[in-house]
């Protein structure tokens, strides 16, 4: 059993609870905010004993790695949660559909309509987010802000997406808490529920502007190679 890893998730679990006891009245709801352990790059047995430990939400930003990791473990846990919190291209779509228990990351009409008809192929029903770009960064995915609303329209009644949750990633080096009150008021005008933003470096701007869904990668596995 890796005791460090159980450490890190007591602590961080506290954390996050404090923090959404501190957070405004407006923010703090009944539920506390969703722990998803961000897994890219672990191997599959450190994830196996955060299973043990009782985990069961996970975040994957890689397709192919995720399968390697995952097809394995959901035959043998099948309470795993697994998010997509990476960008998706065309061809992994129908293998993304049929991994993945939430896609975060639809960012684009192409994508959109891509996972509307794997989805509806393999008769699910899978919870998608929208990654919107808050900070126009040129190498992040995401859609822009500006668009956003209206393809959050298109996604719901032209693709007939579960559009379930907006996602962002504040721009590194800067400060992330006008990116969070961005999406939280952009959640708000579109009447979306979760919304996945905060990790390791930002939960508690995160959790304080209304984070239902943080994704933790260091601070439960630590530091990546
Ligand atoms: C890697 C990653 C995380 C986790 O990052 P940490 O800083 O390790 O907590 C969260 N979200 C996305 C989209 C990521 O790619």
């Amino acid at each position: 059993m890796n005791s460090s890893f159980n450490n890190n998730l007591l602590t961080l679990k506290s954390t996050i609870e404090k923090i959404a006891n501190n957070a405004p009245s407006d923010i703090k709801k009944s539920t506390k905010p969703t722990l998803i352990a961000v897994s890219k790059t672990i191997p599959i047995d450190i994830i196996e004993e955060a299973i043990i430990a009782g985990q069961n939400i996970f975040g994957e930003n890689k397709v192919q790695e995720a399968e390697q990791k995952f097809s394995i473990l959901k035959e043998k846990y099948p309470n795993i949660e697994l998010h997509l919190i990476g960008p998706l291209q065309s061809n992994k779509v129908a293998k993304a559909v049929s991994l993945f228990d939430v896609i975060e990351t639809i960012d684009r009409d192409k994508i959109a309509q891509a996972v509307a008809s794997e989805i509806q192929k393999q008769q699910k029903n899978t919870p998608c987010y929208i990654q919107v770009n808050t900070g126009l960064e040129p190498q992040k995915s995401g859609i822009s802000p500006s668009e956003a609303l209206d393809f959050i329209k298109r996604c719901q009644q032209e693709y007939k997406l579960n559009i379930k949750g907006l996602m962002c990633i504040a721009p590194q080096g800067q400060n992330p808490a006008p990116h969070f009150a961005y999406l939280a008021k952009l959640a708000k005008i579109a009447d979306i529920p979760y919304l996945s933003m905060g990790m390791s470096q930002d939960l508690e701007e995160a959790i304080q502007l209304g984070a239902t869904h943080v994704r933790i990668g260091s601070a439960l596995f630590g530091k990546r190679a």
